[in-house]
């Protein structure tokens, strides 16, 4: 069994299918990235995996636990609170918006989940967060709030924060989307580290060079469908459907 194993997830809004059928199955260290026309159901998807979306049918398994998984009906049935939550807190999850809480300096946004969620003490992680705010660039950034930072900074900070609570998994929602073309060079650095470094990520972007260079493997999804999928180059270089062509020629 793979490591995630998502099969024939299906969601809808309001009626409307927004996934159909789709399935992903991924091994530890591999770097997805996920490209597609806005409104294809890839932020849907990623919402699925990381349980910010109930779906209605398929199934979700991380390291050989269910998450979720329909019986015959349509409807999924969910894994206990636990169960759930354990295996959360091994997703880290980067969006287009920061989140960072403004209130609080760098330093205690990276300090805080560990601390509230799993009860670390502030002495133990405290080596974690330098390391962490070190390899992101911004340790003499600790004392700052957010405010005071460029988009690209926060998206850093957001990034070593999700870090912090050691996931197995990083799931990035387009994580450039929101900032300012030259801002975006410094978070996609720092996601082609974690790719060298080998963890398993799933990416949406519309950096398509970018995917290019880290992704193990492409997925092109439009219509809640995955049209195709292969390595970098085979999606990239020679792509078979014609969907994706037209989209990557308007992606130039
Ligand atoms: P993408 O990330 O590829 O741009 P999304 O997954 O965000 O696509 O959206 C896919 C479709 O689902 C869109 O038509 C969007 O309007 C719809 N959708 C997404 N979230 C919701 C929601 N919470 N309620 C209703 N419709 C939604
Ligand atoms: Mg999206």
């Amino acid at each position: 069994m793979s490591f995630i194993e998502m099969k024939h997830i299906e969601k809808s809004f309001d009626g409307t299918p927004v996934l159909k059928a789709v399935s992903l199955a991924m091994e530890k260290g591999e770097v997805v990235a996920m490209i597609g026309p806005s409104g294809s159901g890839k932020s849907t998807f990623l919402r699925c995996l990381g349980q910010l979306e109930i779906i209605d049918g398929g199934s979700i398994c991380v390291d050989g636990t269910y998450l979720a998984k329909s019986e015959g009906t349509a409807k999924a049935v969910y894994a206990d609170k636990a169960t759930q939550q354990q295996l959360l807190l091994r997703m880290g999850m980067v969006f287009q918006q920061f989140n960072l809480f403004p209130h609080m300096t760098v330093l205690d946004n990276i300090l805080i989940a560990p601390k509230m969620v799993k009860g670390m003490k502030e002495a133990d992680i405290l080596p974690t967060a330098e390391r962490l705010l070190k390899k992101v660039g911004l340790w003499d950034k600790r004392d700052v709030y957010p405010s005071r930072l460029s988009g690209g900074q926060k998206q850093r900070v957001a990034i070593a924060r999700a870090l912090a609570m050691n996931p197995d998994i990083m799931l990035f929602d387009e994580p450039t989307s929101a900032l300012d073309p030259e801002l975006t060079g410094e978070v996609l650095r720092t996601i082609k580290q974690l790719a060298e470094e080998h963890m398993t990520m799933i990416i949406v972007t519309h950096e398509m060079a970018f995917a290019r260079e880290v992704a193990d493997r492409v997925i092109f999804m439009a219509d809640g469908i995955i049209q195709e999928e292969g390595t970098a180059d085979e999606v990239f270089g020679a792509p078979k459907s014609p969907r994706t062509k037209a989209f990557l020629d308007s992606m130039l």
